[in-house]
């Protein structure tokens, strides 16, 4: 145990990096989940944020004129370097939030992944050519950077969503301004350190330690920041929306979710239950692509339940630096208390509950839920939480339903043989991601990623080449000799 402490040495103050300088202020502490410290945060202040967007519009000048495929090959050194350094993000991640450590180290292998896909964009950056109504002209179009981005980012993916992030902003020859979430800075900051060794220029990515509400909020309202791309929670995202419409800056938002899996009786309830557990439990259901809603048809509904229910007893829950842990603690005893009371408010409309009984905050039993109303809140929220509702319906028709009358529209997943059924699902599924024997959770680095309705504003797509829309603008040119 303490050897994994000691790796984090090196972050024993974390602060923000503005034109290749720690910045900050006040010092406070970080506590893990469990309550260990795990460093002291040196806070940015408001100062910062202009001090940052000052740099990175100076820095952005020449990173512009740099080759894409020579920008490209930063991130790809920086992939080098990353997948060195595994462990040791690895465990800055888990002390921070909590997951446990095979798990944060997929999420530094997907990071590595990110960075690795956009280092090659570097090379297929490319325009358009059009057709002429007159000889002597011709008329291209070509992507331009948006000049300064800020990005904004949650806890839950301390660097995967940074590094997707990060990535397609500074192949487009962007310069980044990132605000980590509070909670785990540290993977932003390690992030930003490992740019800058792998040959990024000082000032092109910096990083702002703070709280949402002040640095957040200043990022957002800046005016020498042209676009924002933000991943959280819907509430927030809505306020920044509104900020953004205001003074008419291009914003992203990917947002919450309360994803569902359809099961149909042609499955098998052993596999299936598998698939459910590793999407509804896994990351102590901190994804916002967890499954925590689950309609089955009546054939299998018993059986699926059953087998469902012994994983949820089977798992071992645990520190995130314990081995032998499969499910790690909530972010916080905050958290706790709200999964709690998603529970309890389930149990009082008549859910009957399945688990292995209460753990101690900030640890959470895997709990499946089973005899909920129609109209039961879990159904309409995000759970946040390693819980997942299953409810029985008649028909596939009645299961699609189901699934579209949420308000919210990232991931929905379907357990089925059945060609047709597969198909009708994809077809009249209202979600960003729909997927046929499959976890709801995870996606390919090199696939467009984005909710519908309350889960994103929908406007740009985060992942794959079509995230380089969000960052780069087109410029029309015509030229007549
Ligand atoms: P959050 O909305 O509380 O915070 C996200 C970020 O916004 C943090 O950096 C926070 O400091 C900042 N922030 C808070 N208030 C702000 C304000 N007024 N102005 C500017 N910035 C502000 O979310 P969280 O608790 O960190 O993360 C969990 C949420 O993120 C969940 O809802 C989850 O579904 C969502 N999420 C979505 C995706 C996706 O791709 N759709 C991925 C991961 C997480």
């Amino acid at each position: 145990m303490s050897s994994v402490r000691d790796l984090t040495s090196n972050i024993s103050v974390i602060a923000g990096r503005v034109n290749g300088n720690r910045v900050g202020g006040s010092t406070r502490m970080l506590h893990g989940p469990t309550g260990d410290l795990v460093a002291h945060v040196s806070l940015c202040g408001i100062q910062d944020v202009d001090a940052a967007v000052d740099a990175a519009a100076d820095a952005q000048h020449a990173w512009r004129r740099t080759p894409a495929p020579r920008r490209g090959e930063v991130l790809s050194r920086a992939a080098v370097l990353l997948a060195q350094r595994r462990a040791e993000f690895a465990t800055t991640i888990t002390l921070e939030e909590g997951k446990t450590l095979r798990e944060a180290g997929a999420e530094v292998d997907r990071a590595i992944d990110y960075l690795s896909f956009f280092g090659a964009e570097g090379w297929r950056l490319a325009g358009q050519e059009f057709a002429n109504l007159e000889p002597n002209l011709r008329i291209t179009s070509r992507r331009e950077p948006l000049g300064v981005v800020g990005l904004i980012t949650p806890w839950n993916f301390p660097l995967a969503i940074p590094a997707w992030k990060i990535g397609p902003a500074l192949v487009a020859g962007n310069a980044v301004i990132l605000k980590p979430a509070l909670e785990a800075p540290g993977p932003s900051v390690l992030l930003a350190e490992l740019l800058e060794s792998a040959g990024l220029p000082p000032g092109v990515l910096n990083v702002l330690v703070g709280d949402g509400g002040t640095i957040g909020a200043a990022v957002v309202a800046h005016p020498g920041i042209h676009a924002i791309s933000f991943t959280g929670s819907t509430e927030v995202g809505r306020r920044i929306a509104a900020v953004c419409g205001q003074r008419m800056a291009r914003v992203q938002l990917e947002l919450g979710g309360s994803n569902a899996t359809v099961v149909l009786d042609d499955a098998d309830p052993d596999s299936a239950a598998d698939l459910i557990a590793r999407s509804a439990f896994g990351l102590t259901g901190q994804a916002c692509t967890a499954t925590s809603r689950v309609y089955c048809t009546p054939g299998i509904a018993s059986s699926l339940v059953e087998a469902l229910v012994a994983r949820a007893r089977s798992l071992r829950i645990g520190d995130g630096t314990d081995p032998s842990a499969d499910v790690g603690p909530l972010v916080s005893t905050a958290a706790h208390a709200r999964v709690a009371d998603i529970v309890d408010t389930a149990v009082r409309e008549g859910a009957v509950r399945h688990g292995r009984g209460a753990a101690a905050p900030p640890f959470f039993e895997p709990t499946v839920l089973t005899s909920l109303p129609p109209d039961a809140h879990i159904l309409q929220t995000e759970v946040f939480g390693p819980v997942v509702a299953v409810v029985e319906v008649p028909s596939l028709e009645e299961a699609i339903a189901c699934v579209n009358a949420s308000r919210y529209g990232l991931v929905a997943s379907i357990l089925t043989n059945s060609l047709s059924a597969a198909q009708t699902f994809t077809d009249e599924v209202r979600a960003g991601t729909v997927k046929v024997n499959e976890t709801t959770t995870g996606n390919q680095p090199n696939v467009p990623f984005g909710g519908l309705k309350d889960s994103s504003n929908a406007a740009f797509k985060e992942q794959g080449s079509v995230a380089l829309d969000f960052y780069t603008v087109s410029k029309s040119v015509y030229v007549r000799w």
